[in-house]
């Protein structure tokens, strides 16, 4: 009965069985001998979440989110996404958002001013869960990073460009620092939408299959098993017997055991974690 809802997708320690079924509608039901059982009838929890993202260059984000799994979030209002163009508080009628560093040397910085006022605005109207900075050197993302973002009701989320953003605001305003691999790219915006899709695509409902979040790499620490789809015989290339057997019981085994295969092939480390 509670199918999907004893393991939730966003499986971070918060989103226990518990806290899913305690928001439960509590009914009573009565049996024909009168006797009164009370129990909770569970209900499809829809979380929303709200990301709001500050970027230089708000088109480069407009179509990571225009499309597919995320469009269809936001169209079901379990996401809604916030771009704001850091120009809109930019200290003169020229535009201004960056100036060179201190110290010298090439690349200008972004600075405090607009960038403060801008959190301030966003702040005024809302608490954040987190104000996060995109940043090579930040936390690595990975997936119980995107599983315990995905629990979170409002997200804001600063996207850097040249040579980065003043130290002061990292210090006094961003809560939390992400990088999405060790390497550096030309600005946040292409991090940000990783991030948010990373998040959007975890909450319930968003999926057409409950589950299918829950099967995906790195959840339980597992690489995803292969996957195949007609023909069964492409040029004398099969598809593995058990697939076409139809025993769920054999077919969820042999995909249990490809996956432990190709884990302990290709990423042996995520087994030790
Ligand atoms: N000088 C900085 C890099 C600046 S790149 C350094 O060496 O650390 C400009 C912006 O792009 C950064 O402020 C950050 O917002 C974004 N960015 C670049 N690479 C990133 C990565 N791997 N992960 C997250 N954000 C990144």
């Amino acid at each position: 009965m509670f199918g999907w809802l004893s393991k939730p997708p966003r499986s971070s320690p918060e989103a226990t069985n518990n806290q899913y079924i305690r928001k439960g509608e509590e009914h009573e039901k009565k049996s024909a001998s009168g006797k009164i059982t009370r129990f909770l009838k569970p209900i499809l929890i829809f979380f929303k979440l709200r990301i709001d993202i500050i970027s230089v260059l708000p088109e480069l984000l407009e179509s990571s989110f225009a499309h597919s799994i995320l469009k269809r979030a936001k169209e079901k209002k379990l996401l809604e996404i916030f771009v704001h163009p850091l120009r809109n508080w930019a200290v003169n009628e020229y535009g201004q958002v960056d100036d060179y560093q201190y110290g010298g040397g090439a690349g200008m910085v972004m600075m405090c001013e607009p960038l403060a006022n801008a959190i301030e605005s966003l702040k005024k109207e809302r608490d954040y869960d987190e104000i996060i900075f995109m940043s090579p050197d930040g936390e690595l993302l990975n997936q119980p990073m995107a599983n315990t973002l995905s629990m979170k009701e409002n997200l804001m989320i600063i996207s850097g460009h040249y040579k980065g953003i003043d130290e002061r605001i990292r210090e006094h305003y961003i809560t939390m620092e992400i990088s999405i691999g060790d390497y550096v790219l030309s600005g946040g915006e292409l991090p940000a939408a990783v991030l948010t899709d990373a998040i959007g695509r975890l909450l319930p409902g968003v999926l057409n299959d409950e589950t299918s979040a829950l099967f995906d790499s790195f959840q339980d620490n597992l690489l995803a098993p292969p996957v195949y789809t007609r023909p069964a015989d492409f040029r004398g290339w099969k598809v593995p017997d058990i697939l076409l057997s139809g025993d769920p019981a054999k077919i969820a085994e042999w995909r249990y055991e490809a996956s432990l295969r190709k884990t302990k092939e290709k990423r042996p480390g995520l087994q030790k974690d």
